[in-house]
């Protein structure tokens, strides 16, 4: 397959279609979360008249609110109605479909977007943008995105959960510059929003059960993910993941090319592993005769198999909009891991300590207690609906022990039961009674722990659930273990 660069009708006119739309049209922002204030400032900058609305009127929100009205936007707090006249609805990704103002927008025949289908109408026509969407591994994958572009001497910026806001990325900055190339993150509430978003080149890292509750089910989960395939997208699929492929086949276009990632050797268009070396034979001249070296397995950090996967779906990428094969090693060695995945705390008394807090459910806890041998698992949380059955079977052999914490605790502790007896099982449910001044629960997680673990064991946080019952988030939860693991040294 020759390279795939940008088709030179998307880098004539300039700016894109529907950001000149925007003047005087009244525009609602639902919800004053990450998203809300960027996007409102961006509208405002596009001459609509905008409503901010949030259901929340506590301090913090008030905070948020306050500069937004000294620019020029009306601010609804404490309801959300849905504004008289108005022309457009930019919704925060977190807002359910069936929220109040949605379904209201929805009976009055008011288009409701996400920030990403905003960003999408304002960018400049010959901005290029490389979308990454899964279950797990987009932050990751869209980072080491970045990093090749740059060592490739391309003016490139990650955006997405991490970073700059979408909407931020596709407006000239101070200095009148705006990027050429992003790295976009997609989760699969803004793909849901989004209609017209169309990448250069697009991945579906996985599709996993999470968000259940936010979707009503997979199968719309998944079919959200797989919207990342939109009309003129070179789609880029991992052929262990039977989601992945099945959306590029019935979403995708089918005058793109599929290209193909695998953790074992290529075939004529895919990217690979041959030995120690990530190889590609999808963006070559001849796929059938050649393939190009781009980087060494070392170059991957943590090598972690689902890491390596990571780093192809990257790679491909950046290919497709012709990267030289060097700069994909090169940006592997520059990228620095995001704090909370897989991150090695400490080793104490011969345990290894590994925080992947970030692994918020069962596939991406999956993943990590796959990258070790003999594992203290300290699990437990909200569950958001998944099962972890088919985790903990899978995990049974590796496992020496489990520290369980969080509401769900009970349904983790039933699946160890089930799958895994002769695990033994210790749930921690609050800070020890006659603990030290500073201490907190993880301090007592992180004692359960090392009581169960082994001379070469690894304690590994990966709680397969999300936090907020006992944290304020994931980094906390992870900040919080790592503190116990230092005082336990
Ligand atoms: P996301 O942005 O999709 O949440 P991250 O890169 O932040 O992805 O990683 C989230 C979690 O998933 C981490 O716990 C990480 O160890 C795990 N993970 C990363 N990549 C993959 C992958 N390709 N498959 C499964 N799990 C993964």
């Amino acid at each position: 397959m020759p390279h795939q660069q940008p088709s030179d009708s998307s880098r004539t006119a300039a700016p894109a279609e529907g950001g000149n739309a925007l003047e005087g049209a009244r525009v609602c922002v639902a919800g004053l979360g990450v998203s809300g204030p960027p996007v409102a400032r961006a509208l405002l900058a596009r001459g609509a008249r905008v409503v901010v609305v949030d259901g929340r009127d506590d301090d913090t929100t008030r905070a948020v609110a306050a500069p937004l009205t000294e620019a020029g936007a009306e601010v609804v707090l404490g309801s959300t109605p849905l504004p008289e006249d108005c022309d457009l609805v930019v919704t925060s990704p977190g807002w359910r479909p069936d929220s109040p103002l949605l379904l209201r927008a929805a009976e009055a025949g008011v288009e409701v977007i996400g920030d990403v289908e905003l960003a999408w109408r304002l960018r400049p026509a010959d901005q290029v943008w490389l979308a990454i969407t899964g279950t797990n591994g987009k932050t990751t994958t869209v980072r080491m995105l970045e990093s090749i572009l740059r060592a490739d001497g391309r003016d490139a910026l990650a955006v997405g959960n991490v970073g700059t806001p979408i909407v931020d990325a596709v407006l000239p900055d101070e200095d009148g510059h705006v990027h050429d190339v992003l790295a976009v993150e997609l989760s699969s509430f803004q793909l849901h929003w989004s209609s017209s978003v169309r990448p250069h080149a697009a991945v579906v890292l996985n599709v996993a059960p999470d968000h259940l509750d936010w979707h009503g089910g997979l199968e719309p989960y998944a079919r959200a993910k797989g919207r990342v395939f939109a009309r003129g997208t070179v789609r880029v699929v991992n052929t262990a993941d039977a989601w992945s492929a099945r959306l590029a086949e019935e979403e995708g276009d089918p005058h793109t090319p599929v290209v193909g990632l695998r953790l074992d050797t290529p075939r004529a268009g895919e990217l690979g592993v041959v030995e120690d070396l990530l190889v590609d034979r999808a963006f070559v001249d001849d796929p059938h005769g050649s393939a190009e070296e781009l980087a060494t397995l070392g170059d991957v950090r943590p090598a972690a198999p689902h890491n390596v996967a990571n780093a192809l779906a990257a790679a491909a990428l950046a290919r497709s909009v012709g990267v030289a094969p060097a700069s994909v090693g090169a940006g592997l060695r520059a990228f620095v891991p995001e704090p909370h995945r897989i991150a090695h705390v400490a080793s104490v008394a011969g345990v290894d300590y590994v925080d992947d807090s970030k692994a918020t459910n069962p596939h991406a806890a999956a993943a990590s207690l796959n990258s070790y041998a003999s594992v203290v698992w300290i699990a437990g949380g909200l569950l958001k609906g998944a099962e972890v059955g088919e985790l903990v079977a899978g995990a049974a052999a590796r496992l020496r022990g489990a520290v369980l914490i969080g509401a769900d605790r009970e349904r983790v502790r039933e699946a160890l039961a089930e799958h895994a007896p002769h695990v033994p099982v210790v749930e921690v449910e609050g800070p020890e009674p006659d603990a030290p001044a500073g201490h907190t629960v993880m301090d007592a997680v992180v004692a359960r722990a090392a009581d169960l673990a082994r001379d070469g064991d690894t304690v590994l946080l990966a709680p397969a659930a999300a936090s907020m019952d006992m944290f304020t988030n994931y980094p906390e939860r992870g900040r919080l273990f790592a503190e116990a693991v230092l005082r336990l040294r």
